[in-house]
Protein backbone atom coordinates (compact mmCIF):
# COMPACT_ATOMS: atom_id res chain seq x y z
CA UNK A 1 0.00 0.00 0.00
CA UNK A 2 1.16 3.33 -0.85
CA UNK A 3 0.26 6.87 0.33
CA UNK A 4 -1.08 8.91 -2.99
CA UNK A 5 -2.50 12.07 -2.15
CA UNK A 6 -2.83 14.28 0.69
CA UNK A 7 -4.74 17.09 0.79
CA UNK A 8 -6.28 20.37 3.25
CA UNK A 9 -9.16 21.53 4.03
CA UNK A 10 -9.51 24.83 6.08
CA UNK A 11 -13.20 24.47 7.62
CA UNK A 12 -14.60 27.02 9.96
CA UNK A 13 -14.89 27.63 12.80
CA UNK A 14 -11.05 27.38 12.97
CA UNK A 15 -10.44 24.30 12.11
CA UNK A 16 -7.90 22.39 9.57
CA UNK A 17 -8.23 18.85 8.30
CA UNK A 18 -5.93 16.53 6.10
CA UNK A 19 -7.39 13.51 4.14
CA UNK A 20 -4.28 10.78 3.31
CA UNK A 21 -5.41 8.54 0.26
CA UNK A 22 -3.73 5.47 -0.20
CA UNK A 23 -3.15 3.62 -4.01
CA UNK A 24 -5.91 0.37 -1.66
CA UNK A 25 -8.28 3.50 -1.65
CA UNK A 26 -7.91 3.45 2.33
CA UNK A 27 -8.52 6.82 3.56
CA UNK A 28 -6.87 8.50 7.02
CA UNK A 29 -8.29 11.62 8.25
CA UNK A 30 -6.02 13.91 10.65
CA UNK A 31 -6.34 17.22 12.25
CA UNK A 32 -3.37 19.39 12.00
CA UNK A 33 -4.26 22.89 12.90
CA UNK A 34 -3.23 26.04 15.09
CA UNK A 35 -5.81 27.95 15.87
CA UNK A 36 -5.16 31.60 14.43
CA UNK A 37 -2.69 29.96 12.30
CA UNK A 38 -4.27 27.21 10.23
CA UNK A 39 -2.99 28.77 7.09
CA UNK A 40 0.73 28.18 7.75
CA UNK A 41 -0.02 24.73 8.89
CA UNK A 42 -1.58 23.96 6.09
CA UNK A 43 1.72 25.04 4.54
CA UNK A 44 3.77 23.16 6.27
CA UNK A 45 1.67 19.86 5.74
CA UNK A 46 1.98 20.12 2.21
CA UNK A 47 5.74 20.27 2.60
CA UNK A 48 5.72 17.34 4.80
CA UNK A 49 3.53 15.49 2.57
CA UNK A 50 6.26 15.46 -0.51
CA UNK A 51 8.39 12.56 1.68
CA UNK A 52 5.34 10.76 2.34
CA UNK A 53 4.34 10.62 -1.57
CA UNK A 54 4.57 7.15 -2.56
CA UNK A 55 5.72 5.41 0.92
CA UNK A 56 3.84 2.71 2.89
CA UNK A 57 1.60 4.31 5.62
CA UNK A 58 1.98 1.21 8.05
CA UNK A 59 5.63 2.39 9.00
CA UNK A 60 4.17 5.34 11.47
CA UNK A 61 7.12 5.50 13.44
CA UNK A 62 9.41 5.99 11.04
CA UNK A 63 7.69 8.33 8.85
CA UNK A 64 7.49 10.51 12.44
CA UNK A 65 11.29 10.17 12.78
CA UNK A 66 11.60 12.17 9.44
CA UNK A 67 9.21 14.53 9.36
CA UNK A 68 10.01 15.45 13.16
CA UNK A 69 13.72 15.23 12.94
CA UNK A 70 14.82 14.80 8.82
CA UNK A 71 14.33 18.82 8.51
CA UNK A 72 16.94 19.79 10.70
CA UNK A 73 14.59 22.66 11.98
CA UNK A 74 12.50 21.07 14.67
CA UNK A 75 9.46 21.45 16.40
CA UNK A 76 7.72 24.44 17.59
CA UNK A 77 3.58 24.88 17.16
CA UNK A 78 3.66 24.99 13.18
CA UNK A 79 5.55 22.26 12.52
CA UNK A 80 4.48 20.07 15.21
CA UNK A 81 0.70 20.46 14.57
CA UNK A 82 1.24 19.86 10.53
CA UNK A 83 3.49 16.25 11.79
CA UNK A 84 0.55 16.26 14.30
CA UNK A 85 -2.43 15.70 11.92
CA UNK A 86 -0.39 13.45 9.71
CA UNK A 87 0.09 11.39 11.99
CA UNK A 88 -3.34 11.14 13.12
CA UNK A 89 -4.47 9.82 9.67
CA UNK A 90 -1.52 7.31 9.34
CA UNK A 91 -3.03 6.00 12.57
CA UNK A 92 -6.33 5.97 11.14
CA UNK A 93 -5.01 4.28 8.19
CA UNK A 94 -3.63 2.01 10.14
CA UNK A 95 -6.64 1.08 11.99
CA UNK A 96 -8.64 0.65 9.44
CA UNK A 97 -6.20 -1.41 7.40
CA UNK A 98 -6.25 -4.08 10.23
CA UNK A 99 -9.85 -3.30 11.51
CA UNK A 100 -9.04 -2.43 14.59
CA UNK A 101 -9.35 0.75 16.96
CA UNK A 102 -6.32 2.80 17.20
CA UNK A 103 -6.26 1.97 21.36
CA UNK A 104 -6.44 -1.76 20.32
CA UNK A 105 -3.05 -0.78 17.97
CA UNK A 106 -1.48 0.91 21.20
CA UNK A 107 -2.03 -2.23 23.47
CA UNK A 108 -5.73 -2.34 23.84
CA UNK A 109 -8.50 -0.57 26.19
CA UNK A 110 -6.91 -0.11 29.97
CA UNK A 111 -10.88 1.61 30.03
CA UNK A 112 -14.38 1.22 28.69
CA UNK A 113 -15.20 5.23 29.54
CA UNK A 114 -13.39 8.20 28.91
CA UNK A 115 -14.48 11.01 31.70
CA UNK A 116 -15.37 14.13 29.62
CA UNK A 117 -15.11 17.97 31.53
CA UNK A 118 -17.42 20.43 29.75
CA UNK A 119 -16.28 24.69 29.21
CA UNK A 120 -18.07 27.06 31.40
CA UNK A 121 -18.18 30.53 29.54
CA UNK A 122 -19.72 33.08 31.34
CA UNK A 123 -17.85 36.29 33.11
CA UNK A 124 -21.05 37.47 35.46
CA UNK A 125 -21.58 35.29 38.60
CA UNK A 126 -25.56 34.83 37.38
CA UNK A 127 -24.67 33.60 34.05
CA UNK A 128 -21.96 31.09 35.26
CA UNK A 129 -24.01 29.49 37.47
CA UNK A 130 -26.56 28.38 34.80
CA UNK A 131 -24.03 27.52 32.26
CA UNK A 132 -22.89 25.46 35.33
CA UNK A 133 -26.45 23.85 36.17
CA UNK A 134 -26.80 23.23 32.94
CA UNK A 135 -23.92 21.43 32.38
CA UNK A 136 -24.54 19.05 35.42
CA UNK A 137 -27.87 18.24 34.46
CA UNK A 138 -26.33 17.18 31.02
CA UNK A 139 -24.61 14.73 32.85
CA UNK A 140 -21.13 16.43 33.18
CA UNK A 141 -19.41 15.30 36.16
CA UNK A 142 -16.61 18.04 35.65
CA UNK A 143 -16.40 21.32 34.31
CA UNK A 144 -13.44 23.76 33.21
CA UNK A 145 -14.07 27.59 33.51
CA UNK A 146 -11.58 30.55 32.84
CA UNK A 147 -10.30 32.08 36.15
CA UNK A 148 -10.22 35.76 34.70
CA UNK A 149 -10.99 37.48 31.73
CA UNK A 150 -9.27 40.59 30.72
CA UNK A 151 -6.91 41.60 33.07
CA UNK A 152 -7.83 45.53 33.16
CA UNK A 153 -3.70 45.60 34.28
CA UNK A 154 -1.24 43.77 34.61
CA UNK A 155 -0.86 43.69 38.44
CA UNK A 156 -3.98 41.54 39.82
CA UNK A 157 -5.61 44.13 42.02
CA UNK A 158 -7.80 42.68 45.39
CA UNK A 159 -10.76 42.92 43.22
CA UNK A 160 -9.77 40.91 40.65
CA UNK A 161 -8.36 38.56 42.86
CA UNK A 162 -11.57 38.58 44.83
CA UNK A 163 -13.56 37.87 41.65
CA UNK A 164 -11.85 34.53 40.97
CA UNK A 165 -12.38 33.00 44.41
CA UNK A 166 -15.68 34.40 44.04
CA UNK A 167 -16.30 32.73 40.68
CA UNK A 168 -14.35 29.84 42.24
CA UNK A 169 -16.43 29.48 45.12
CA UNK A 170 -19.70 29.51 43.28
CA UNK A 171 -18.94 27.30 40.98
CA UNK A 172 -18.10 24.30 43.91
CA UNK A 173 -21.35 25.89 45.50
CA UNK A 174 -23.52 24.72 42.05
CA UNK A 175 -21.30 21.70 41.87
CA UNK A 176 -21.33 20.13 44.92
CA UNK A 177 -18.19 18.15 46.76
CA UNK A 178 -18.94 14.93 44.21
CA UNK A 179 -18.30 17.08 40.91
CA UNK A 180 -15.14 18.81 39.43
CA UNK A 181 -14.21 22.52 38.53
CA UNK A 182 -10.84 23.11 36.83
CA UNK A 183 -9.75 26.53 36.46
CA UNK A 184 -8.08 27.85 33.33
CA UNK A 185 -5.56 30.79 34.09
CA UNK A 186 -4.44 30.94 30.18
CA UNK A 187 -1.43 32.71 31.22
CA UNK A 188 -3.40 35.88 31.87
CA UNK A 189 -2.30 36.89 35.46
CA UNK A 190 1.54 36.25 35.74
CA UNK A 191 3.40 33.73 38.30
CA UNK A 192 3.76 36.20 40.91
CA UNK A 193 -0.42 36.79 40.65
CA UNK A 194 -0.68 33.46 40.22
CA UNK A 195 0.87 32.92 43.62
CA UNK A 196 -1.26 35.02 45.07
CA UNK A 197 -4.81 33.28 43.87
CA UNK A 198 -4.25 29.98 44.16
CA UNK A 199 -3.79 29.65 47.81
CA UNK A 200 -6.95 31.41 48.14
CA UNK A 201 -8.89 29.05 45.82
CA UNK A 202 -7.50 25.87 47.54
CA UNK A 203 -10.02 25.78 49.89
CA UNK A 204 -12.68 24.90 46.86
CA UNK A 205 -10.61 22.05 45.79
CA UNK A 206 -10.09 22.62 42.05
CA UNK A 207 -9.21 19.79 39.85
CA UNK A 208 -6.11 21.58 38.38
CA UNK A 209 -5.12 25.25 37.78
CA UNK A 210 -4.11 25.44 34.22
CA UNK A 211 -1.22 27.61 32.76
CA UNK A 212 -0.77 29.85 35.77
CA UNK A 213 2.37 30.78 34.57
CA UNK A 214 2.97 31.40 30.11
CA UNK A 215 4.61 28.25 28.66
CA UNK A 216 7.87 30.06 27.94
CA UNK A 217 8.50 30.88 32.12
CA UNK A 218 8.83 26.80 33.01
CA UNK A 219 11.43 28.28 35.39
CA UNK A 220 8.79 29.86 37.14
CA UNK A 221 6.50 26.75 37.92
CA UNK A 222 8.17 25.19 40.61
CA UNK A 223 6.98 28.51 42.85
CA UNK A 224 3.61 28.62 41.66
CA UNK A 225 3.08 24.79 42.05
CA UNK A 226 4.39 24.74 46.13
CA UNK A 227 2.48 27.93 46.59
CA UNK A 228 -0.25 25.76 47.48
CA UNK A 229 -1.86 22.72 46.98
CA UNK A 230 -3.92 23.30 44.06
CA UNK A 231 -2.37 20.63 40.95
CA UNK A 232 -0.61 22.78 38.44
CA UNK A 233 -1.96 21.87 34.90
CA UNK A 234 0.28 22.85 31.53
CA UNK A 235 0.90 21.73 28.42
CA UNK A 236 -1.97 22.89 25.43
CA UNK A 237 0.84 24.92 24.15
CA UNK A 238 3.62 22.74 24.76
CA UNK A 239 4.85 20.36 21.37
CA UNK A 240 6.84 17.46 22.75
CA UNK A 241 8.68 15.22 25.74
CA UNK A 242 11.63 17.60 25.38
CA UNK A 243 8.90 20.40 26.14
CA UNK A 244 7.05 18.19 28.90
CA UNK A 245 10.21 17.54 30.54
CA UNK A 246 11.09 21.04 32.37
CA UNK A 247 7.62 21.50 33.51
CA UNK A 248 7.29 17.39 34.89
CA UNK A 249 10.67 18.71 36.61
CA UNK A 250 8.94 21.78 37.93
CA UNK A 251 6.30 19.54 39.76
CA UNK A 252 2.91 19.90 37.53
CA UNK A 253 0.11 17.39 38.44
CA UNK A 254 -1.22 17.49 35.10
CA UNK A 255 0.28 17.72 31.80
CA UNK A 256 -2.20 18.33 28.63
CA UNK A 257 -0.58 18.01 25.28
CA UNK A 258 -2.96 18.81 22.29
CA UNK A 259 -3.15 15.84 20.14
CA UNK A 260 -3.16 18.11 17.22
CA UNK A 261 -0.15 20.49 18.80
CA UNK A 262 2.25 17.88 20.14
CA UNK A 263 3.32 15.49 17.44
CA UNK A 264 0.00 13.65 17.23
CA UNK A 265 -1.11 10.01 18.75
CA UNK A 266 2.72 9.03 18.72
CA UNK A 267 4.14 11.70 20.80
CA UNK A 268 1.14 11.90 22.88
CA UNK A 269 1.55 8.50 24.11
CA UNK A 270 4.86 9.06 24.45
CA UNK A 271 4.40 12.63 26.69
CA UNK A 272 1.59 10.17 28.98
CA UNK A 273 4.45 8.28 29.59
CA UNK A 274 7.16 10.47 30.62
CA UNK A 275 4.36 12.05 32.49
CA UNK A 276 3.78 8.63 34.59
CA UNK A 277 7.75 9.08 36.18
CA UNK A 278 6.47 11.97 38.07
CA UNK A 279 3.20 10.86 39.03
CA UNK A 280 1.72 13.01 36.81
CA UNK A 281 -1.66 12.75 34.88
CA UNK A 282 -2.93 13.16 31.32
CA UNK A 283 -5.61 15.30 30.34
CA UNK A 284 -5.80 16.27 26.78
CA UNK A 285 -6.34 19.98 25.88
CA UNK A 286 -9.27 19.81 22.53
CA UNK A 287 -11.33 22.98 21.85
CA UNK A 288 -10.96 21.67 18.13
CA UNK A 289 -12.48 19.27 15.48
CA UNK A 290 -14.12 15.79 15.56
CA UNK A 291 -10.67 14.46 14.78
CA UNK A 292 -8.59 15.49 17.49
CA UNK A 293 -11.50 14.37 19.64
CA UNK A 294 -11.79 11.31 18.22
CA UNK A 295 -7.35 10.85 18.50
CA UNK A 296 -7.72 11.77 21.78
CA UNK A 297 -10.11 9.38 22.78
CA UNK A 298 -8.58 6.82 21.22
CA UNK A 299 -5.41 7.60 23.42
CA UNK A 300 -7.70 7.91 26.55
CA UNK A 301 -8.60 4.78 26.33
CA UNK A 302 -5.10 2.96 25.98
CA UNK A 303 -3.32 5.23 28.34
CA UNK A 304 -3.03 4.12 32.24
CA UNK A 305 -2.43 7.25 33.51
CA UNK A 306 -5.40 9.45 31.98
CA UNK A 307 -7.16 11.51 33.81
CA UNK A 308 -10.07 13.43 31.50
CA UNK A 309 -10.77 14.64 28.31
CA UNK A 310 -11.52 18.35 27.03
CA UNK A 311 -14.06 18.64 24.24
CA UNK A 312 -15.37 21.36 22.55
CA UNK A 313 -19.42 20.46 21.30
CA UNK A 314 -21.40 23.83 22.85
CA UNK A 315 -18.23 26.05 22.96
CA UNK A 316 -18.25 29.36 22.89
CA UNK A 317 -16.34 30.09 19.46
CA UNK A 318 -18.71 27.95 17.87
CA UNK A 319 -20.42 29.99 15.49
CA UNK A 320 -22.21 28.90 12.68
CA UNK A 321 -20.03 25.23 12.33
CA UNK A 322 -19.67 22.94 15.22
CA UNK A 323 -17.80 19.80 15.06
CA UNK A 324 -21.22 17.69 14.99
CA UNK A 325 -21.61 19.21 11.36
CA UNK A 326 -18.14 16.87 9.85
CA UNK A 327 -19.13 13.60 11.17
CA UNK A 328 -21.67 11.11 9.71
CA UNK A 329 -22.65 9.91 13.04
CA UNK A 330 -23.52 12.12 15.80
CA UNK A 331 -23.48 9.32 17.79
CA UNK A 332 -20.35 8.84 18.32
CA UNK A 333 -19.61 11.97 20.45
CA UNK A 334 -22.74 11.75 22.51
CA UNK A 335 -22.01 11.45 26.03
CA UNK A 336 -23.25 9.28 28.49
CA UNK A 337 -23.48 10.50 32.44
CA UNK A 338 -20.23 12.38 31.34
CA UNK A 339 -18.13 9.76 29.58
CA UNK A 340 -17.36 8.77 26.27
CA UNK A 341 -18.01 4.90 25.62
CA UNK A 342 -15.48 2.74 23.87
CA UNK A 343 -16.34 1.49 20.52
CA UNK A 344 -15.04 -0.48 18.27
CA UNK A 345 -14.85 1.03 14.95
CA UNK A 346 -11.69 0.83 13.33
CA UNK A 347 -9.02 3.87 12.96
CA UNK A 348 -10.10 6.65 14.96
CA UNK A 349 -13.38 5.85 15.12
CA UNK A 350 -14.86 8.67 13.48
CA UNK A 351 -16.78 8.48 10.20
CA UNK A 352 -16.03 11.85 8.55
CA UNK A 353 -18.95 13.57 6.17
CA UNK A 354 -16.43 13.85 3.35
CA UNK A 355 -19.10 16.12 1.57
CA UNK A 356 -19.80 18.05 4.01
CA UNK A 357 -15.92 18.72 4.19
CA UNK A 358 -15.30 19.56 1.05
CA UNK A 359 -18.07 21.86 0.93
CA UNK A 360 -16.95 24.07 4.26
CA UNK A 361 -13.64 23.91 2.63
CA UNK A 362 -14.55 25.91 -0.43
CA UNK A 363 -15.86 28.52 2.28
CA UNK A 364 -12.62 28.18 4.53
CA UNK A 365 -12.00 31.04 7.72
CA UNK A 366 -9.71 33.74 8.89
CA UNK A 367 -10.24 33.12 12.22
CA UNK A 368 -7.51 34.38 14.65
CA UNK A 369 -7.77 35.20 18.59
CA UNK A 370 -8.09 38.64 19.59
CA UNK A 371 -5.78 40.74 20.38
CA UNK A 372 -6.47 42.70 24.33
CA UNK A 373 -5.12 45.20 25.76
CA UNK A 374 -5.33 46.53 29.26
CA UNK A 375 -6.87 49.78 30.57
CA UNK A 376 -3.53 51.68 29.85
CA UNK A 377 -3.18 50.79 26.31
CA UNK A 378 -0.50 48.19 26.87
CA UNK A 379 -0.43 44.41 25.24
CA UNK A 380 -2.62 42.16 27.60
CA UNK A 381 -2.74 38.19 27.29
CA UNK A 382 -5.40 36.77 25.70
MG1 LIG B 1 -6.28 26.36 28.36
Amino acid sequence: MKIEKVETFLVPPRWLFCRVETDEGVVGWGEPVVEGRAESVRAAVHTLAEYLLGRDPLRIEDHWQVMATAGFYRGGPVLSSALAGLDQALWDIAGKTYGAPVHALLGGPVRDRVRMYAWVGGDEPGELADSIAARVEAGFTAIKMNAVGRMPARHATQSDVHGVVERVALAREVLGPGRDVAVDFHGRVGAADARRILPLIAAFQPMFAEEPVLPDRPHLLRDVVTASSVPVATGERLYSRWDFRQALEAGVAVVQPDLSHAGGISETRRIAALAEVWDAKLAPHCPLGPIALAASLQVAFATPNFLIQEHSIGIHYEEGAGLLDYVMDAGTFRFTDGYATRSDAPGLGVQIDEAAVRKAGEKGHAWRNPVWRHEDGGLAEW
